[in-house]
């Protein structure tokens, strides 16, 4: 299905309250352009690098956000212009992120990424450890960075009863805390499992394969 009709498709079926980031990555400007021309705004990245150059010919109104993994050392090439971080996972990479929105004279929206699968997974925050970082009086003294809420990755897997395990334990962390510290965004589900992500509480999906075709690479 050609990508505007896909893309129609979605923020025609959408419920209200759901955010789609139509996730680019490996696709060509031409693919982004057609999303764009269907009214499509919110874009998602995993490299800091492919998505300045993206940015940097695009129209300025896109919604920048990057999706993957961050290191510290290439905050600075995304501070200008990201739109949300979806992945934090350490108060080190917080510190970075304040630092370089304060030399753009910017608040940074980001999400602290909670590890929710069963099977070992390299990138996350345990529960403990987000609250300790959302709790500490460190992140009062970052006024440059703000933290909108969670993101998860569920296991890349077919069992939709792991799935729907992973996705309710994050529903269950996020709810319990939402009012304290203010959430918003619960950034969960991707082209496999979007529709139960939204079923437990997604606020923000990101979809990749399903809007774009196959990627050829990762
Ligand atoms: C690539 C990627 C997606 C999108 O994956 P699809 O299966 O193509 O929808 C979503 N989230 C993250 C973090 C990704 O890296």
């Amino acid at each position: 299905m050609p990508i505007a009709e896909t893309i129609q498709n979605f923020h025609r079926d959408l419920p209200a309250g759901v955010t789609l980031v139509a996730v680019s990555k490996t696709k060509p400007i031409s693919d982004i352009e057609q999303a764009y021309q269907a009214g499509h705004r919110d874009f998602g990245e995993n490299k800091i690098q492919e998505m300045a150059d993206k940015w940097e010919s695009l129209p300025k109104d896109i919604r920048w956000h990057m999706i993957g993994h961050v290191q510290t050392n290439k905050v600075k090439y995304m501070a200008p212009f990201v739109h949300l971080i979806h992945a934090v996972d350490s108060e080190k990479l917080l510190k970075e992120i304040n630092k370089r929105a304060a030399q753009n004279d910017r608040t940074i929206h980001c999400l602290l990424q909670v590890k929710i699968a069963e099977e070992e997974s390299k990138f996350g925050l345990s529960e403990d450890d987000a609250l300790e970082i959302l709790r500490s009086s460190r992140l009062q003294e970052m006024p440059h960075v703000q933290v909108d809420g969670l993101m998860g990755m569920a296991t890349f897997t077919d069992d939709q009863a792991q799935l729907r395990r992973e996705f309710e334990r994050l529903q269950h962390f996020y709810n319990q805390h939402q009012a304290e510290f203010g959430f918003h965004t619960l950034s969960m589900g991707m082209s496999g499992d979007y529709p139960l992500a939204m079923e437990c509480g997604s606020t923000m999906i990101r979809v990749g394969s399903a809007i774009f075709g196959e990627r050829n690479y990762h």
